[in-house]
């Protein structure tokens, strides 16, 4: 069986420096938020908030501007905030959160021409069990793909044990939205995906030194099915309404293991 590698674009010891830099400070945004959020906060303050670190640190964010064939607008925001059944691409808005929602707050930043991009799903004020059981899950689904992240093993392996831990909990692993490569630009090849893949053995790829990846499990408390919102392609929801979770790391696969950029080293 061939392993496609073709167009994975590997960086170097620098490069890999290079992403950590912006991937330090997507996770200082993602700090500052987690404490923020509360009963009453918007989203909107949030963008504001992330908005101004990213300005002040001199990067870009990523998914301002955003075109989508399908949506009528470009993404507006510098934060995708998803709040409870919105699963990613959410858009801030003016509505107060309320006590036990969640929101995702997916944020990416290119500095000095590369990327880092990390995603973490926030409880506003205090969660029921239900929903600490489904972000616990889903946390603990990207801790499995890390763990199990060395050169050389293949990607469907980690992503096979990744929906096994998933769905033995009566979750569902949302099949439209992947992980993906990650370097100068946001989406490079390849594809990540947090789920196999029956007969698509062809996409499957090997780990070696020099990827870097954005690992991101996308996980729903009912069925993995979504939709798009209204009008619009953003946001992504369930399409049962059912609350989803969802936690990404951009990482990079080095000769001794793993290397998170977008977390605390
Ligand atoms: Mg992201
Ligand atoms: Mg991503």
């Amino acid at each position: 069986m061939s392993v496609v590698v073709s167009r994975i674009v590997l960086k170097s010891a620098r490069e890999i420096e290079l992403m950590r830099a912006a991937g330090r400070i997507v996770l200082e945004v993602l700090q500052a938020l987690e404490s923020r959020v509360r009963p009453g906060t918007t989203t909107a303050e949030l963008n504001e908030v992330a908005s101004r670190m990213i300005d002040e640190a001199g990067a870009t964010a990523l998914f301002r501007g955003v075109k989508n064939p399908q949506a009528r607008f470009p993404f507006p925001g510098s934060i995708c905030s998803s709040v409870n059944e919105e699963v990613v691409h959410g858009i801030p808005n003016d509505r107060p959160l309320q006590d036990g929602d969640i929101v995702s707050v997916d944020c990416g930043v290119r500095l000095r021409g590369y990327c880092g991009d990390s995603a973490r799903t926030l409880v506003v004020g205090e969660a029921s069990p239900a929903v600490q059981r489904l972000l616990d899950v889903t946390r603990e689904a990207l801790s499995i793909a890390l763990r199990e992240m060395r050169p050389h093993c293949r990607w469907s392996t980690i992503a096979r044990k990744m929906q096994v831990w998933v769905e033995k909990h009566g979750y569902g692993v949302v099949r439209e939205f992947v992980g993906h490569g990650i370097g100068r630009e946001m989406h490079e090849e390849p594809k990540v995906p947090n789920f196999v893949e029956r007969g698509r053995s062809k996409s499957d790829f090997e780990l070696v030194p020099g990827m870097t990846l954005a690992v991101e499990p996308m996980v729903t408390a009912g069925r993995p099915e979504v939709e798009f919102g209204d009008n619009s392609r953003w946001p992504v929801v369930t399409k049962d309404r059912m609350w989803a979770a969802h936690f990404e790391h951009t990482v990079a696969v080095t000769e001794g293991g793993l290397d998170i950029l977008t977390a605390e080293s």
